[in-house]
């Protein structure tokens, strides 16, 4: 069959940038080239022992389980957001899918109306939208805004607009995939002003939220409860993102959108696999052992974030200071004019030059919505044994972790840096 049988609004696409980045990386370590992966952004940490051992205390689940979820993991889910954002959900107001992503896509598929995305976003909400026909808008954010909407942004889009009432949802992750930024209480206060005033839905994406490396993530939910549904999962701060569990947390208000929801679930992929869920249990439970595996989750991936910024800031690298999750997100546009004498003016042609000339892998900016001139890399730091490096941690017993730390357990991510900034040195 050719290409003319395949579906219009899927035969421009490709596969996921991210996966596309893992595909190239085992074909140049085939070559027997070494290479430096900065590309997926999976979690490097391992699934806490309570949680695999209640996976196998369920392994004979064998029936499916309701569309919505397992009632128990959904109190247990709804227990979680209470606890940690004294939010009020009950277990009828959380939906169970398979990945915060299929659920993100769902959301796409069943609302009528417009999506709209910061730029930069995560890399797959714009290919999704692309999938249905969703009429979606981009909104621009800046360095200046640590690449973060800003109620400006968004009150400069939405008052350009002919029909400002229009329904919409808005997407908005944190701490950001791909920049490493989170909002402040206060930017928080200055976007819910604008969400009110043009009566916005929020998907707010925060998968990354116990990730926040201070551990003072705050959900945009407490300000704008009515219109906001959380998005999280297991997938990072608990390490299995292949066990393919996410979960959205929907105010009453919107019960309309969870029912069209489930409709769609119902029809699609019928529950998620069952043994997963109540294993997922444990994990939203939480333990004091969870509890102290995300305390050093949090110091490794700060130790790092931040050695990786004061190395490629020394180098008038345009970068923001990571203050959660595990990604940077530099600005090459310092060299752009030595980079134009290499023939290199976009993310790119940057990407691609410096994996061919270091083996050092990312992404390049554009795969996440900013314009190919901005020069910017996506660099996810999670290229370790995590396990090890939690282990280290617990033993080293230092808050903040020394900087040696970064060489001695993730040598990787140390070597890949080095060769980087000894790259940008010869420009
Ligand atoms: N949202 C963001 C910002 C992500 O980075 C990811 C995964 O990389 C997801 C959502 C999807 O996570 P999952 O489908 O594993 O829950």
């Amino acid at each position: 069959m050719s290409n003319t049988h395949i579906n219009l609004n899927i035969r421009s696409l490709k596969p996921s940038a991210t996966l596309a980045i893992n595909e190239r990386i085992a074909e140049l370590k085939s070559q027997n080239k070494k290479v430096y992966s900065f590309g997926l952004g999976q979690s490097p940490f391992h699934v806490p022992a309570e949680v695999v051992k209640e996976l196998q205390k369920h392994a004979a689940e064998k029936d499916y389980l309701p569309v919505q979820g397992l009632l128990k993991l959904r109190q247990s889910v709804a227990d979680f957001h209470n606890r940690y954002e004294h939010l009020n959900f009950k277990a009828e107001n959380i939906l169970i899918g398979p990945g915060s992503k299929e659920l993100i896509f769902l959301t796409q598929l069943v609302f009528y109306g417009e999506i709209l995305f910061p730029a930069p976003s995560w890399v797959s909400y714009h290919p999704q939208a692309k999938i249905i026909g969703n009429n979606v808008h981009f909104i621009p954010t800046d360095f200046d805004s640590r690449w973060l909407l800003s109620g400006e942004h968004l009150e400069a889009f939405c008052g350009a607009e002919n029909d400002p009432e229009k329904p919409r949802i808005l997407i908005l992750n944190y701490p950001s995939n791909p920049v490493g930024s989170t909002y402040s209480p206060n930017e928080l206060e200055d976007l819910v002003v604008v969400l009110k005033k043009y009566n916005i839905t929020v998907i707010s994406d925060e998968i990354y939220g116990l990730l926040h490396h201070n551990g003072e993530h705050r959900s945009i939910a407490t300000l704008y409860p009515e219109k906001t549904i959380i998005s999280s999962g297991i997938s990072k701060w608990c390490g299995a993102g292949g066990w393919r569990l996410g979960t959205f947390a929907f105010p009453k208000d919107l019960d309309w959108l969870l029912n069209g929801m489930k409709v769609a679930a119902s029809e699609t992929f019928t529950s998620v696999s069952a043994p997963i869920q109540y294993a997922a249990v444990k994990a939203f439970e939480g333990s004091s052992d969870i509890d102290n595996y995300l305390v050093h989750s949090r110091r490794v991936l700060s130790v790092i974030g931040n050695w990786c910024y004061n190395q490629l800031i020394q180098k008038q690298i345009r970068l923001i200071k990571p203050e959660g999750g595990f990604y940077l997100f530099p600005s090459f546009r310092n060299y752009s004019e030595k980079l134009k004498h290499r023939g290199i003016t976009t993310g790119k042609e940057l990407a691609e030059a410096i994996l061919m000339e270091t083996g050092v892998a990312c992404l390049p900016g554009e795969d996440f919505g900013l314009k190919p001139k901005h020069l910017v890399l996506r660099m996810a730091y999670v290229n370790f044994n995590g396990k090890n490096a939690i282990n280290q941690s617990i033993k080293l017993n230092i808050n903040p972790l020394p900087e040696s730390f970064v060489k001695d357990n993730c040598q990787d991510i140390h070597t890949g840096i080095l060769k980087l900034l000894d790259w940008i040195e010869q420009l």
